[in-house]
């Protein structure tokens, strides 16, 4: 099965992603992790992406779907795809689309993550993650269970992006409105469109997703 997670900047994509994988067995297949790497490494895509992302615009199309596009040829994405914070325009949906059926694969659903954009700042800006493993956290709504130690790996450094303050937030919201929500219509359109509440808690968002894909 190949779903996307379509949300706003915050709205759990990458926590429920995460919780997909370690059920599912699901390949979690996130452009902003990617283009981050790209960014560390310093290759050509990072040195090209770098100041968008720190303003909180868009990566281009065209690097974006080049990046997506070779990671579908690694073999793991058989085990089946989540597509998180990609796509984000309605060219880069219909690049997918055509990168799938060429690669003879195919979208089963897309499920859309409400949440309001009030939420979303404070989400944002509480987040930080495991600087070992990647688990996600929050400063109010989720907590390590031990002070300071990672829940999954006993790691005990965390880092937070530098694009998580509320300012850039707020960029990226205006972004998400603009280019990404007309998906929503896009995938309504094709009958793939799921929706979930995505203000509820993070174990109830987990059941409503695995009852929109049943
Ligand atoms: P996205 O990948 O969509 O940008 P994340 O999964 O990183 O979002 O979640 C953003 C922040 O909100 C993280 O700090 C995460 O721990 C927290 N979070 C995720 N889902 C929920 C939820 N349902 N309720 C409260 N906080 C959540
Ligand atoms: P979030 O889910 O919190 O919005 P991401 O990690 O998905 O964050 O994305 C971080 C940044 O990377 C975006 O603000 C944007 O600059 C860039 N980016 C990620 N995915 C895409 C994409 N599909 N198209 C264009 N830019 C992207
Ligand atoms: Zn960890």
């Amino acid at each position: 099965m190949n779903i996307i997670l379509l949300g706003p900047p915050g709205a759990g994509k990458g926590t429920q992603a995460r919780i997909l994988m370690e059920r599912k067995g699901m390949v979690q297949l996130s452009t902003g992790d990617m283009l981050r790497a790209a960014v560390a490494a310093g290759s050509e895509v990072g040195r090209k992406a770098r100041a968008v992302m720190e303003a909180g615009q868009l990566v281009s199309d065209e690097i974006v779907i080049g990046v997506v596009s070779e990671r579908l040829d690694a073999p793991d994405v058989r085990q089946g795809v989540i597509f998180d914070g990609f796509p984000r325009t309605v060219a880069q949906a219909e690049a997918l689309d055509a990168l799938l059926a060429d690669k003879g694969m195919s979208l089963d659903a897309v499920v859309s993550m409400e949440v309001d954009d009030e939420a979303l700042v404070d989400r944002v800006s509480g987040r930080f993650t495991c600087a070992g493993c990647g688990e996600g956290y929050h400063d109010t709504h989720k907590r390590p269970a031990v002070e300071g130690v990672c829940d999954k790996c006993g790691g005990t450094e965390f880092k937070r992006r530098a694009d998580d303050n509320a300012e850039t937030v707020r960029e990226r919201l205006n972004a998400y409105h603009a280019e990404t929500a007309p998906l929503i219509d896009f995938y309504r359109a094709q009958g793939k469109l799921r929706t979930v509440d995505g203000m509820a808690e993070i174990d109830e968002v987990t059941a409503q997703i695995g009852a929109a894909l049943a």
